[in-house]
């Protein structure tokens, strides 16, 4: 990603943009990243779909890749696939809000409101990987965390929180991908937006986005009375 000169031109024309939309004959072909500036569809929506390619499944995709282009998430990439969790085996987790950029055959929704603000902040600006890292980073709460409480609602001190982090798209809890902090004395584990470096989503670079997308929290019992 670091090696894409943003200075260069597009061929065909000054545009700053470039959306390829085709019909397949063979199965679907569907890529689009704010760095190369393009949106490529290839697809064919008779057979999946029975449908044209203008139709409402066809561009409902095209609009989700255009909400990429404009630097919005996919939603779903936070989901837990139950078979693929090794800390709680059969523990799923989907991405609750409806959205074109969450899932987009649900003819029931429309662009949800994190997405909207992502493609209303970056308006008519071309997305640089600086810019999209500062705007991910950004859009974290100023404060978050867990408060752990007794079954008489007492702040727990002092007890191990284990974080385990879920890689984008990858579906999976993962043994080896665990955080671990222990409870103030009011029982909580906090974070702050505003300090990346000290934060359990992990930033890797400058540029970079997060390493995971998501967190299963594990709090055992070890209050010995
Ligand atoms: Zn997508």
């Amino acid at each position: 990603m670091n090696n894409i000169n943003f200075n260069i031109s597009l061929p065909e024309d000054n545009c700053d943009y470039r959306i390829i939309y085709s019909h397949s004959p063979y199965g679907s072909y569907i890529h689009s990243d704010y760095f190369n500036r393009s949106i490529r569809l290839s697809i064919n929506p008779e057979l999946e779909w029975n449908e044209t390619i203008w139709d409402q499944y066809s561009t409902r995709i095209l609009s989700h890749e255009l909400g990429h282009s404009r630097g919005a998430y996919d939603l779903y990439s936070v989901n837990v696939n139950g078979n693929k969790n090794e800390i709680f085996s059969g523990i799923n987790y989907n991405y609750p809000i409806g959205s074109i950029m969450n899932y987009l055959y649900d003819l029931n929704t429309n662009f949800d409101e994190h997405s909207l603000y992502i493609i209303n902040q970056y308006a008519g600006k071309i997305i640089t990987p600086q810019m999209s890292s500062d705007m991910f980073w950004s859009l974290f709460p100023f404060k978050f965390g867990v408060q752990v409480k007794d079954m008489f609602n007492n702040p727990i001190e002092n007890i191990t929180v284990q974080f385990y982090g879920v890689r984008w798209l990858q579906e999976s809890v993962n043994k080896n991908d665990k955080f671990e902090r222990k409870t103030d004395n009011n029982g909580k584990v906090t974070f702050y937006g505003n300090d990346i470096n000290n934060n359990p989503y992990e930033r890797t670079g400058p540029t970079s986005l997060s390493t995971y997308s998501n967190f299963m929290i594990v709090i055992y019992n070890e209050v010995c009375i």
